[in-house]
């Protein structure tokens, strides 16, 4: 969690790091040495995780299995400044999904970790944008952002028995609804974190159909 969070913010959240490592088709070594080249990790690891040589090992392999899914050439995704909403997800190709299918079920991931459900108001309060449930959730499907009826959804959290790092770590993926939809070159991922769900009186929504 602490690893998304420092990838998150020091890298994505970056626009000039960012741009700096999309579309390069670095292996773990060269992302290695092109993160610690930006951020010696002795200084800027999270506190916990300079303590041990093998923290600081899984910080870069864990860091680097996002950068493999959301920066890499080979990914199907760009992650963007979004007019309103800070981040937003964004197809590289135009893609079709069928009626109730997944949409790149490999990449498309959101991973849930448990933290509670003191930790996860105190963080909902503070602002914090990605609080499932109880769980904080990290991975591409963190950055997608809010759009009434859009024609994607959450599945609900399964074991991922598709991610050897990542075993035993429930997460969710993301699905068509009914209807088939084609989502445009550049288009934006959003998804109807609401589902068929009523809104709660007070929750004024603002996504981009809600406010257009
Ligand atoms: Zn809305």
């Amino acid at each position: 969690m602490s690893y998304w969070a420092f990838f998150h913010n020091k890298v994505l959240e970056r626009q000039e790091v960012r741009e700096d490592f999309a579309d390069t088709d670095w292996d773990c070594k060269d992302f290695d040495t092109r993160l610690q080249a930006q951020y010696p990790l002795k200084v800027h690891a999270p506190r916990c995780v300079r303590k041990r040589a093998e923290y600081t090992r899984e910080l870069i392999h864990t860091c680097f299995w996002y950068y493999k899914l959301l920066l890499h050439s080979s990914s199907p995704f760009e992650v963007k400044e979004t007019p309103n909403f800070g981040l937003g997800l964004f197809l590289k190709d135009q893609e079709r999904v069928k009626k109730g299918g997944l949409l790149q079920p490999e990449m498309l991931l959101g991973l849930l970790f448990d933290v509670g459900e003191a930790e996860a108001n105190a963080l909902h309060k503070l602002g914090y944008p990605s609080i499932y449930g109880t769980c904080v959730m990290t991975g591409p499907v963190a950055l997608m952002n809010h759009q009434c009826h859009a024609p994607l959804f959450f599945t609900k959290p399964t074991l991922s028995s598709h991610i050897e790092e990542f075993q035993q770590v429930r997460c969710i993926r993301v699905k068509a609804k009914l209807n088939a939809c084609t989502i445009p070159t550049q288009g934006e991922l959003v998804a109807d974190y609401f589902g068929r769900t009523k809104l709660s009186g007070n929750f004024k929504c603002q996504c981009i159909r809600c406010t257009k």
